[in-house]
C-alpha cells in the first residue's frame, strides 16, 4: 500500500514537473516568436496608431489668406492655370511665388501668360544661367539679362542649390556661393529692389555617416543620391559660410534664406544670424517638422523674429499644406508629419496669435516682394 502510494505520488510529481516543463516550453516558444517578430520589424514599417486622445484640428484652409514664397511650377507659359487656381483657393493661398521662372524668352512668355489669365495671383522669380561663367563679359551679360527679366515682369531672383554644389566655371572649377564674379548680380538685385531667395547646401546629416545615429538615415536610404561624403563638394559648414558671406557683403540686398537657412534645428543660432544680418529673412519650406518638434522654442523664435519669417512650402502637394497650418495655428499635440523620412517623430502646434500669423502668412512677404496686389489681403 505504502509502495503503491509511493508510486502514485511519484507519478503525480512527474506529471507536475512535465506540466511545468511543457508550460515553460510553450511560454518560451511564444516569447521567442514575439521577440523574433519584434526584432525583424523594419523601422520603415513600424507605424503605431497613437492611442492618445487629445483635441484635434485638421485645417485645410488657412485662417488668413497667405502667400507661398517657395513654389515651383514649370511650363508657366503654356499650362492651363485654372486647376492651379482652384487648388490655391481651397487652401486660401492668394499668391503663389513661382521660383522657377527661368530667364529671357522663357520668363517673358510665362509672365505674359499670367498677365493674360490671372494677373494678380502669381509672382515669378527669375533664374540665372550660369553656363559660361568665367568667360569675358559673362557677368555684364548676366546682369543685363536680369535687368531685362525684371522689366519683363520678374519680381525676384531664385538661386538654386546647384550654386555651390555643381556649378562650374569655364575652367571646370567649382563656383563658390561667394564667388566674386557674382557680386554684381547680388548688387543689382539691391538696386532693383528685388529679393533673392537662395537655397544653399542641404540638411547637415547628409554629410554625416549613414548609421543608427543619423536623424536622416531613412531619407538617405530611400534617396541615396542625397548622400554626400564629408568633403563633397566641400564640408557643409563651408557652404553655409559662403552663403553668409554674401549676406554680409551685400547689406542693401534682401535675401530670403530658404529652408530656415538649414538651421531650423538650431533656432538660437539662426536668431543670432538674423541679429547680425538685418537684410536677411527666412522661409520654412520643407522644415515644418523641425518646428513642430520644438513648439516652445519655435514659438519664442516666431515671437521674437515675427517680422523676419515668410511662409514657404517648396514641393507642390496641396494636401500637405494642412500640416503647415496645423503647426502654425493650433495647439494640437502629438500629430503626425506627412513624410516619415523627414520626421519619424510626431509634432505639436505652436498656436501662434493672429498678429503673428498675419505677418507670417502675408504681411512680411508684402513688404519684401514687390508688385503683389495688397487688396487681396486684410489690413
Ligand atoms: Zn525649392
Amino acid at each position: 500500500m505504502i509502495a503503491i502510494l509511493g508510486v502514485s505520488k511519484f507519478l503525480n510529481q512527474m506529471k507536475f514537473i512535465l506540466t511545468i516543463f511543457t508550460g515553460c516550453f510553450i511560454f518560451s516558444s511564444t516569447f521567442s516568436q514575439e521577440q523574433t517578430s519584434t526584432q525583424k520589424m523594419d523601422f520603415e514599417k513600424y507605424d503605431p496608431v497613437s492611442t492618445l486622445v487629445v483635441p484635434e484640428h485638421v485645417i485645410s484652409h488657412s485662417k488668413f489668406p497667405f502667400i507661398d514664397v517657395h513654389n515651383h511650377q514649370w511650363d508657366m507659359a503654356n499650362k492651363d492655370l485654372a486647376p492651379l487656381i482652384r487648388d490655391m483657393d481651397i487652401l486660401n493661398m492668394k499668391i503663389m511665388v513661382n521660383l522657377s521662372g527661368g530667364s529671357g524668352n522663357n520668363l517673358e512668355q510665362g509672365t505674359k501668360h499670367v498677365k493674360a489669365t490671372y494677373p494678380n495671383r502669381f509672382i515669378i522669380f527669375a533664374n540665372i544661367e550660369f553656363k559660361g561663367i568665367g568667360e569675358t563679359g559673362w557677368t555684364e551679360k548676366t546682369v543685363k539679362q536680369l535687368e531685362a527679366d525684371v522689366k519683363n515682369g520678374a519680381n525676384g531672383l531664385k538661386i538654386f542649390k546647384s550654386l555651390g554644389f555643381n556649378v562650374k566655371d569655364n575652367e571646370g572649377k567649382r563656383v563658390a556661393v561667394d564667388d566674386k564674379r557674382l557680386d554684381p548680380i547680388w548688387q543689382k538685385c539691391g538696386e532693383l529692389k528685388i529679393p533673392i531667395l537662395i537655397h544653399t547646401a542641404d540638411p547637415k546629416p547628409f554629410w554625416d555617416a549613414t548609421d543608427e545615429h543619423n536623424e536622416r538615415w531613412m531619407e538617405i536610404v530611400t534617396h541615396p543620391g542625397r548622400k554626400r561624403g564629408a568633403d563633397n563638394p566641400v564640408p557643409w559648414e563651408k557652404l553655409i559660410e559662403e552663403q553668409h558671406a554674401i549676406f554680409s557683403k551685400h547689406p542693401n540686398t534682401t535675401f530670403i534664406a530658404a529652408h530656415f537657412g538649414w538651421y531650423p534645428n538650431d533656432l538660437d543660432k539662426l536668431g543670432k544670424l538674423l541679429d547680425q544680418l538685418p537684410n536677411v529673412v527666412v522661409e520654412f519650406g520643407a522644415v515644418i517638422a523641425e518646428l513642430g518638434r520644438q513648439p516652445i522654442m519655435a514659438k519664442q523664435f516666431f515671437t521674437k523674429y515675427q517680422d523676419r519669417i515668410l511662409f514657404g512650402k517648396d514641393s507642390w502637394v496641396p494636401e500637405e499644406y494642412k500640416t503647415y497650418f496645423r503647426v502654425l495655428e493650433t495647439a494640437d499635440e502629438y500629430f503626425p508629419y506627412h513624410k516619415k523620412y523627414h520626421a519619424f517623430w510626431r509634432m505639436y502646434g505652436l498656436g501662434l496669435p493672429d498678429d503673428i500669423l498675419k505677418k507670417v502668412y502675408y504681411k512680411n512677404a508684402l513688404r519684401i516682394i514687390p508688385n503683389i496686389d495688397k487688396a487681396l489681403f486684410p489690413l
